[in-house]
Formats: structure tokens, C-alpha cells, sequence
């Protein structure tokens, strides 16, 4: 391994260290920096071969019916849906007979990798569980108050509630709690729950899939086994595997890239950065904002949220299209909390949690035309059942869960799991709540690309019309595929530890345990130049390692 020291030649590939305290800090040359790049020109193909195997499971693979890929709202809704069915089929006499079903997620716990604080429409609890009552669900409190405003950098003026960021009969909730409740419930259906099992790649038999290999885990830098931890990679074959790994999940779009799988609008992605803070002063409503801290070429807002009288989660939600490489959303939310609309909470409380992750924001135009196959349903995030204007997926993914173990359900009754027995579960989706509410707000988020002023306006009369006009679709690009540049350089933010928090704090602070010593795993293409690096800003230290000549 090299470290940087000079410009890369031709050919050479940069590999970003993570974790990246090693590395050394990678010399931006000022007299090189691109005056504008398009991220799609130097972004790497997706490795799908990674993904995607052609063995089938090895001779020591865990036998599992169903395999659901990721531990969230989708995946344990789905394993739950599916359980119960099988136990009613079983006490009706049915000839199913018993099912192993396994959830595998990469967290070390279940909730370890959803972000706290969310307002959540109930109705997919209801639909999962039509014996129990609202107060039985893992659900805080209904949504009272709610305001919305427009921030400048002093003051904040208060707005109607836009129609799509209504909230009555929706429940403020932990998102980690929801999950927590969710596996308890699994296991309590005999749902066999595997934390901390990361799924590397799906097996697949001709245009099948038959099962799924986990990763290597406990590797030292070298990538070989390291300390008594390490744990080599396990099979488990599956006569349907369930991708619910979330938002931008790798297997999923390995696998429709395979299937030769399209969406009519390419999928594009926000980034959300939350925090969860301890506070002294209650909040008592639901507040949304607009406008600053964000640029009139920005598209986002934030939210704070009640979960307590002395508990608040707040964060910001950006498009990934912003205009500006050098603008950061973590640095961002940090200022946002000096205005006086947060402050008057935050100040003198604690900062608890932290966490980032992407949503994917592109709607109904960007939702596969099939997230079905052989041996394989897509569901939650990963399919893209986000409805971003209302910034609601929870209830979605779940629905989406359900609905795919319906048909799952259906499939493994009649012994046939093809793409043909399992169709019923796109077109559920598409007759459901998921796709009529995508649908009313189809363009909702695709109008802001266009610039924030003609996207108010449009958004203003797709609300007025009932998502009617207008009637098409507002055809985009990808995010990597917009132009960017690098802004003016900003003084330096200096976090004061109490209010605002760098990267590196705020990492700890997500509960990250990764060892300095696993395996370099964020590789970014050949012919990374210092001023893309520096676009990408992979490192929350801004510090890289280069590896030259590999690919
Ligand atoms: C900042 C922010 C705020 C939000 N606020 C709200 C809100 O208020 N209300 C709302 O309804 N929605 C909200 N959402 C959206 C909501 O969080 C998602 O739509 C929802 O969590 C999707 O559920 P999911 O099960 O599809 O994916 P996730 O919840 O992302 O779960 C996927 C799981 O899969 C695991 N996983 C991933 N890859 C693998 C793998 N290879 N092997 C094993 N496991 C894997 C992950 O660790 C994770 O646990 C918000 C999102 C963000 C980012």
C-alpha cells in the first residue's frame, strides 16, 4: 500500500481507507481543481459479480425456507406476516407443515441501525396485527400541535401546514423501539433471527435465486482471518430470499440489473442526518422548517420531533443533487441548531444519538417495474416505497413486507416459487396503498429539480389539483448525473463540543464500533483524481489513503 503523495497517473485506482485514521490527509492541488464534474463520469460500475454468484449453497448450508435480507420495518413485518399465516394454515389442517423463516441483519442488534425519532402513520401495525389496539403498539404518542416554518438565518416565519406534511392520526415512535417490538414479535412466531450476520452476495442457479452467502466477519486489514472472532462466511439456501436491506441496498440493484429490471425515472436519493437530544425545555409540537440553512439550489428541510417531555429528535433531509461539492449536510444540520427555533430547546441539553442515511426520494416514476423473480422479492426502501414530501416510508415498507409474505404464503402452498407464482406481489403492491399514495404525489419531489422557485409553484398546484396537473411525468436524472462544482471555501467550522459536534464525535455518538484494523471496504474507481476525492469526501476525517494500481 502507497499513501498518497503525488497525482495519480493513468490507470491508477485510489482506494479510500475506512476506517481512514491511518491515511494521511490527500493533497488538493488548487491549480487542478475542476471548475465542474459530473459524478456519473468517474463513479465505478457496479460490481454485480460481488453480488451475485453462481454456485449453489455449499454442502453445509443452514436449510431455510425464506430469507429475509435486513432486519427492519420490511424484513420483520414480512417474517411476521409469513409466520402467522403458516401457523393458521398449520392449525387448519393445512399441508404447509412447519417453516423455517430467517431474518439475517448486519447489525450487531436489532434497531442498532435505524435511526430514532419518526412520525408513523399506524396503519400497517393495524393490517399486522388486527387483533391488537393502538396502545398495544410500540408507538409514543398521537401528533398534537404541528407548525411549519420558513427559516431565514434569524428568524422563522410560521406557515400553513402544507396538506402533504399533515400529520393527524399518525404516532410519534422510536424507530429502534418499533424494530425491537417487531423482533420480539418474530421470534415469539418462531422467526429465526440472525443479528450480525451482514449478507455479502445472493447464490443463484440459472436465472434463480436459491439461497445467500453472509460475509467473512473478524478479517484483519489483510483481509484473512484475524482474532478469535473471525467467523468464515456461512450459506443458507432459501426458496424465496426477501431483499429488505433499505435504502440503496447493493444485492437489490445487482439483482435488476441482472433481471435487466427498469424503473421509468432513474432512483434519486436525500441524505438525512438526525440527532437525538436529551433537553430541559419540552417541546410540545411537531415543527417542520424550510428555507434557510438551505440555498435556493439546495432541496430539503428539517424536522424536530417530541418524544418525550425531555427527549426531542431533530435532523435535516437534503437532496443529493446540491449543486455545490463542497457543501456538507452534517456541518449544516450543526449551524441549523444555533437558530434560535432549535436553540431555545437544545441549549443546555445532551446530544444522545446521532446517525445519517440515505432516503431514496425519487417516488413513483422510480419504483422497479418488477421487484419480483425467481426465488426473490424486493420490499421497503429497497424498492423505493418512500413517499419523501410527506418524508413517510415506515408504514410503507411494512405494507410492502406483508404483502410479499401473502404471496409468498401463496407461492410455497402450490410448491411453485417462480417469477410467475410470485407476480402477485408487485401487482398487490401496485393495487395498494403504497402505489395510489406515490401516485398522488408522483411529482411532488421531481418538480424541485428544475430550481426551488418553479418547483414551489408546481408543488403548490399539484396540491391545489390533487396531484392532477401536471398529469405526465417530470422526467430527471440521476444525482450523479447533475453537475457539480466546487463552491467557495468557507472559513472553517469550529464545533463547540456542547451544541455542535464534528463528524468523528458525532460517529461515536451513532454507536459505530467498527475495529481501526478490518478490511479497506470503500473503493472508489481508477482515475480518481485529488479534486474528485475531495468532491466525494468518503472520510468523515477528510483523510485518505491511496492505494495505486489496484482495480
Ligand atoms: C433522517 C430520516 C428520517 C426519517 N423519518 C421518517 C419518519 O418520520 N417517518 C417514516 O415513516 N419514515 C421516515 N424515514 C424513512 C424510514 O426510516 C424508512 O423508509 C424505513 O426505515 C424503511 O424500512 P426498511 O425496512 O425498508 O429499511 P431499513 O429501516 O433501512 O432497514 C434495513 C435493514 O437492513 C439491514 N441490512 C442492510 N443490508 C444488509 C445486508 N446486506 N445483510 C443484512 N442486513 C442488512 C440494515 O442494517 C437495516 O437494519 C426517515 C428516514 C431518514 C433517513
Amino acid at each position: 500500500m502507497v499513501h498518497a503523495s503525488g497525482r495519480p497517473g493513468p490507470g491508477d485506482s485510489f482506494l479510500f481507507t475506512a476506517p481512514c485514521n491511518t491515511g494521511v490527509k490527500m493533497p488538493i492541488d488548487p491549480d487542478h481543481v475542476s471548475p465542474s464534474i459530473k459524478l456519473i463520469d468517474v463513479q465505478p460500475a457496479l460490481p454485480s459479480e460481488r453480488f451475485l454468484v453462481a454456485e449453489p449453497p455449499d454442502a453445509e448450508a443452514v436449510p431455510m425456507d425464506v430469507v429475509f435480507v435486513g432486519g427492519g420495518p420490511a424484513g420483520l413485518a414480512g417474517a411476521i406476516e409469513l409466520a402467522r399465516l403458516v401457523q393458521r394454515d398449520r392449525e387448519a389442517g393445512g399441508t404447509l407443515g412447519e417453516l423455517e423463516i430467517g431474518v439475517l441483519e448486519k447489525a450487531g442488534q436489532l434497531g442498532e441501525h435505524n435511526l430514532s425519532g419518526a412520525v408513523v402513520n399506524p396503519s400497517a401495525f393495524h393490517e399486522l396485527f388486527p387483533e391488537l389496539s393502538i396502545d398495544d403498539f410500540p408507538l409514543r404518542q398521537p401528533v398534537g400541535k404541528e407548525s411549519v416554518y420558513v427559516l431565514t438565518q434569524s428568524a422563522s416565519i410560521r406557515v400553513p401546514v402544507p396538506p402533504t406534511m399533515k400529520n393527524h392520526g399518525n404516532y410519534l415512535a422510536s424507530i429502534c423501539e418499533i424494530v425491537r417490538w417487531l423482533g420480539a414479535k418474530a421470534e415469539e412466531y418462531g422467526v429465526n433471527i440472525f443479528p450480525g450476520f451482514p449478507v455479502d452476495s445472493l447464490l443463484t442457479d440459472e436465472g434463480r435465486v436459491v439461497g445467500v452467502r453472509t460475509t467473512p466477519a473478524g478479517l484483519g486489514r489483510d483481509g484473512k482471518p484475524g482474532g478469535p472472532e473471525a467467523m468464515p462466511a456461512m450459506d443458507l439456501s432459501a426458496k424465496v430470499t426477501v431483499l429488505a436491506e433499505g435504502t440503496r441496498g447493493p444485492l437489490s440493484q445487482a439483482w435488476l440489473k441482472w433481471q435487466g429490471i427498469t424503473s421509468e425515472n432513474p432512483q434519486i436519493f436525500a441524505l438525512g442526518v438526525k440527532e437525538l437530544w436529551k433537553v430541559t425545555t419540552p417541546l410540545d409540537r411537531v415543527v417542520h422548517t424550510m428555507g434557510w440553512p438551505l440555498s435556493n439550489k439546495t432541496f430539503g428541510g428539517s424536522f424536530m420531533y417530541p418524544l418525550e417531555d425531555d427527549l426531542v429528535a431533530l435532523g435535516l433531509v437534503v437532496g443529493l443533487d446540491y449543486p455545490d461539492a463542497r457543501f456538507d449536510v452534517h456541518e449544516t444540520l450543526q449551524k441549523m441548531k444555533l437558530h434560535p427555533l432549535f436553540h431555545r430547546y437544545l441549549a443546555g441539553g445532551e446530544m444522545m444519538e446521532w446517525g445519517a442515511k440515505t432516503i431514496p426520494e425519487g417516488g413513483y416514476y422510480s419504483v422497479p417495474s418488477r421487484r419480483h423473480g425467481d426465488g426473490l422479492c424486493i420490499v421497503g426502501d429497497s424498492a423505493g416505497y418512500v413517499e419523501v414530501s410527506s418524508l413517510k416510508g415506515i408504514h410503507y415498507a411494512m405494507h410492502s413486507g406483508i404483502l410479499a409474505a401473502r404471496q409468498i404464503f401463496e407461492a410455497l402452498k402450490l410448491g411453485d416459487t417462480s417469477e410467475a407464482a410470485l407476480s402477485g406481489y408487485s401487482d398487490a403492491v401496485d393495487a395498494s396503498v403504497i402505489m395510489r399514495d406515490l401516485r398522488k404525489r408522483r411529482n411532488m419531489r421531481l418538480a424541485f429539480k428544475d430550481g426551488l422557485f418553479s418547483g414551489g409553484l408546481r408543488a403548490g398546484l399539484m396540491t391545489l389539483t390533487g396531484g392532477a396537473i401536471p398529469s405526465g411525468k417530470i422526467a430527471i436524472e440521476e444525482d450523479a448525473a447533475k453537475i457539480c462544482q466546487l463552491g467557495d471555501i468557507q472559513e472553517q467550522f469550529r464545533p463547540d463540543g456542547e451544541l455542535t459536534f464534528s463528524k468523528a464525535d458525532a460517529v461515536y455518538k451513532s454507536g459505530n464500533q467498527t475495529r481501526d484494523d478490518i478490511p479497506q471496504h470503500l473503493i472508489v474507481g481508477e482515475g480518481i483524481t485529488p479534486e474528485v476525492a475531495e468532491m466525494l469526501e468518503l472520510c468523515v476525517r477528510q483523510e485518505y489513503t491511496s492505494v495505486m494500481g489496484q482495480s
